[in-house]
């Protein structure tokens, strides 16, 4: 491993910047970084001394192309603003300790995107079901008395049944038809590509 003293540079470790700033300096779990594999992106937190002698942190990302044991070995992916010691190309070795976080494409199901594409799409399935649960509600409210006499029903009490049913629908949509991201109404498409206020895109 470089250090400081020897090289001008080396890895901090992340999980105890970690330990001592818990909120401030979040990482991934424990068994996230682990478990990576070659191709990943990560991103490592060097101490890098700079020409004034003052010891400085570059946050730079290094890609895995190695992984023996519970170490890995990986190429630099960033030029560093302070020093010409380090430079994209060179090989980097360190441990889970060090990875400060995790580049997570667009396309993983764990990128934030995705999730709020998902949401989005549960509740339109909610709001489907919810207009479909709707049309009888409908139908009786404006034939109830005709269907009265069908069902063998006093026709107040399905009028009132209905009602309830039209309330519910209307709270649960207010509540349901919302954008995933920042809450906002979605209105009355069911196909919005995106929030009609934040922007966030449904598509993922
Ligand atoms: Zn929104």
């Amino acid at each position: 491993m470089p250090t400081l003293a020897r090289d001008g540079w080396e890895l901090e470790s992340a999980e105890d910047r970690h330990a001592q700033h818990p909120t401030q300096f979040e990482i991934p779990s424990r068994e996230e970084r682990t478990e990576l594999r070659e191709g990943a992106r990560v991103k490592l937190l060097f101490l890098i001394r700079e020409e004034d002698g003052i010891v400085g942190c570059e946050r730079m990302w290094v890609t895995i192309d190695r992984v023996t044991g519970a170490t890995y070995e990986g190429v630099l992916e960033s030029q560093p603003a302070t020093t010409e010691v380090l430079r994209p190309g060179d090989r980097i070795a360190f441990g889970p300790e060090h990875v400060a976080s995790v580049f997570v494409p667009a396309s993983d199901p764990r990128h934030p995107q995705q999730s709020i594409a998902a949401k989005f799409r549960a509740r339109r399935t909610r709001q489907i079901a919810l207009l479909v649960a709707l049309v009888p509600a409908l139908v009786i409210v404006k034939f109830g008395d005709g269907m009265a006499g069908l069902v063998n029903a006093p026709p107040e009490e399905l009028w009132y049944g209905s009602i309830a049913v039209l309330v519910f629908c209307l709270v649960f949509s207010i509540w349901n038809w919302r954008c995933p991201a920042c809450g906002a109404s979605l209105g009355r498409s069911l196909n919005a590509p995106h929030c009609p206020k934040c922007g966030a895109s449904y598509s993922p």
